[in-house]
């Protein structure tokens, strides 16, 4: 383990130099970075109690400013950090969401599955201390007093150090573009990109089958699972005999926003209909996200098994489809193996 930061790779000779301007000389090399960005707004630089939140450091930082409670919070972004921060510091504080959405999570789980916020304009200084934050402006001229204020406004591929790289051109978010294997194609299959700074080619239900419908999800299993598919790939390049063989996934999220919230699947190749079953005014239920009638991502709140049952489902292309669970077919009691040929 080196504690060093990378500040360029030379993909000719192959070679990683860090900070320290200490070099590196590898085989084969995985790029896995990620940071969350900074509001580019007058005020978010320079005032103290503004908060990231990326390490246990941020959230210590985050409830020591919080102290006895009784703060004026305001969180700037309401999809899952925001979301869980804001459960968390709602009791005994005052706590105000920001996000130009219509519905927090909306961007991920729709209008229909959650139940109102503007633009962020600029952060002042209080009054009484003008190195901290005192207000939140809003472009419709809202002023928010806050004590402090949490950034969950997402992150952003901390790929700087490859900016001026003449081997590679990053994506417009900062993302590295790569095939099935997490490979940089054009880099010979010796350099690999995971978990937050990696776009690849998503092959679940409702992507493009063929090329693949390219996807940079921010969560831990896709992180973990791209590692692990990259591990298998150079382990299996060392036995030429046997080429890798990328092995899809379905990605999997987990969230904790006062009620526990699971998901399965991807939207980015669109949905055009929404399912909900269970009891969703006791909030308990399962939503399913549909193209025409492909299920193509599953929500659910205190149904867990129908969760993991249907990331197996679709793993395997056999969830059934949309008319079939209208029609009472139970994803708890389908066979993963040859319900499709039975239908
Ligand atoms: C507050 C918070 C809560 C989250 N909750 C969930 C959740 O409940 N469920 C979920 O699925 N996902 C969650 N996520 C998302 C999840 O953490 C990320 O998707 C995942 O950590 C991505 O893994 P990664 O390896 O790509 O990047 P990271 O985990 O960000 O690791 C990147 C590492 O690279 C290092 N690094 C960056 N630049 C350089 C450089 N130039 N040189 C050397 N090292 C460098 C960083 O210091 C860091 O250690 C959460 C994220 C945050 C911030």
């Amino acid at each position: 383990m080196v504690s060093d930061e990378v500040s360029s790779v030379d993909f000719g000779t192959k070679t990683v130099t860090t900070k320290s301007k200490k070099s590196y000389p590898y085989t084969k090399l995985v790029l896995a970075s990620g940071i969350p960005r900074h509001l580019p707004l007058p005020g978010f630089q320079d005032l103290s109690n503004i908060f990231l939140l990326r390490f246990v450091t941020d959230s210590r930082a985050i409830m020591a400013a919080v102290g006895e409670k009784n703060k004026k919070v305001v969180i700037v972004g309401s999809s899952f950090i925001g979301m869980e921060v804001g459960t968390a510091l709602s009791r005994g504080n005052d706590v105000t969401i920001i996000d130009p959405l219509k519905a927090p999570l909306e961007r991920v789980l729709g209008e229909e599955v959650v139940q109102d916020v503007a633009t962020v304009d600029k952060a002042t200084p209080s009054p009484s201390d003008p190195s901290k934050v005192g207000a939140v402006h809003l472009k419709d001229g809202t002023v928010l007093p806050a004590d402090l204020v949490v950034l969950g406004v997402g992150v952003r591929p901390a790929t700087d150090f490859l900016k001026d790289n003449p081997a590679i051109s990053l994506e417009t978010d900062g993302s590295l573009k790569t095939d099935e294997s997490f490979a940089l194609s054009r880099l010979g299959g010796d350099v690999f990109a995971i978990g937050d700074i990696a776009t690849y080619p998503y092959h679940g239900p409702g992507s493009d089958h063929q090329k693949g419908t390219y996807v940079r999800i921010e969560h831990w299993d896709v992180a973990q699972n791209a590692g692990r598919r990259v591990a298998h790939t150079i382990v299996r390049s060392l036995a030429p005999s046997q080429p890798p063989k990328p092995k899809s996934f379905i990605p999997i999220f987990l969230s904790a926003l006062g009620v526990q919230l699971r998901y399965c699947g991807n939207t980015a190749g669109g949905w055009d209909s929404l399912l909900l079953k269970g009891e969703p005014v006791n909030v308990k239920f399962a939503a399913y996200y549909c193209k025409g009638q492909t299920v193509v991502a599953v929500a659910t709140v205190s149904m867990d098994p129908i969760m993991a049952k249907s990331a197996v489902l679709m793993h395997r292309g056999d969830m059934p489809s949309k008319k079939e669970i209208e029609d009472g077919v139970d994803v708890l009691a389908v066979l993963a193996v040859g319900w499709s040929k039975n239908k």
